[in-house]
């Protein structure tokens, strides 16, 4: 129920009208009685939705594209990690004070949870700002990480900024662990898929960050092949998770929680 006491939570972005964020916190808050709300407020002016954060008193803002690098010189304090990756996806507003966190590799780390990831050649499709939160994870785990990127150039940022090499058509082959971080597939072009089937194994561990369908079509050839598929829910929903534990300061680490989230997400 909705009180006197109840806080505003947000999601900033522009357009915003695709975002699940408000489904999934609002389905948590009332699985886990928290008093809080979240709307999407789509704005394509930064600045006042940063005023309308400090006016409104808003306690947490989930920021999505294409903020995610520009909110950056807004916020009075920002988590190390968020800048290394050089993205925040999170905003906790503490009496006035705007803190900046990274959730998705949170959430990426929940996602790829029990998968080895030492010394494998992972192969990572695109080189916008979840490909830097993947290769951040993958380097600090000690993968070793190849790129494949419409844009070479955005491709060679990555490789300087993480290490790994510009794939070929050899690391292709060679590929232990599969990340597409491109929107290839994405509702509504759901037949499509970055890689074609004859690069995928049973040996493979597939992983795709687009949630939307869930599956995807690269996710089901993979499973034809006999991989093992991680789907980008488990990412969504471990992010969002992360970005109440910030906001209510309450660890929430129970994997059944993680299965809630997930369970919730494909029903939105
Ligand atoms: P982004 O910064 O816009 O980067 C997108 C990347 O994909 C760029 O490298 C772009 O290549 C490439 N790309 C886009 N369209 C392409 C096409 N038609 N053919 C080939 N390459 C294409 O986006 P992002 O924030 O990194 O997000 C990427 C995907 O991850 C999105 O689908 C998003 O929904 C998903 N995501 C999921 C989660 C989750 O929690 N599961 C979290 C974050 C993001 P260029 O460099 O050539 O432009």
């Amino acid at each position: 129920m909705i009180t006197g006491k109840t806080r505003l939570n947000a999601v900033i972005g522009f357009p915003i009208g695709h975002s699940k964020s408000p489904a999934l916190h609002n389905a948590l808050y009332q699985k886990l009685g928290i008093d809080a709300v979240m709307l999407a407020f789509a704005h394509n002016n930064l600045k006042n939705l940063i005023s309308a954060i400090k006016t409104l008193n808003i306690g947490l803002a989930a920021v999505t594209m294409p903020f995610k690098q520009s909110v950056m010189p807004f916020l009075d304090k920002i988590d190390k990690t968020a800048k290394k990756i050089n993205s925040v996806n999170t905003i906790i507003n503490k009496n006035g004070k705007l803190f900046g966190y990274n959730t998705d590799i949170d959430g990426i780390a929940r996602a790829l949870k029990g998968v080895v990831i030492r010394n494998k050649i992972v192969l990572v499709l695109g080189a916008g700002g979840a490909a830097r939160a993947i290769a951040y994870y993958i380097k600090m785990k000690k993968g070793k990480l190849a790129y494949i990127n419409r844009t070479k150039t955005k491709a060679s940022i990555l490789q300087k900024d993480f290490g790994g090499r510009i794939a070929s058509l050899k690391a292709l082959q060679s590929a232990q662990i599969i990340i597409n971080a491109t929107p290839i597939g994405m509702h509504p072009k759901v037949k499509a898929s970055p890689l074609s089937k004859k690069f995928l194994r049973k040996t493979q561990v597939v992983f795709d960050l687009v949630y939307n369908p869930a599956p995807t079509q690269l996710l089901k050839d993979a499973k034809t092949a006999g991989a093992k598929t991680v789907s980008g829910t488990e990412m969504f929903a471990g992010q969002a998770l992360r970005q109440i534990e910030l906001f209510t300061n309450k660890k929430l680490s129970n994997p059944r929680l993680t299965a809630l989230a997930v369970n919730l997400l494909i029903k939105t």
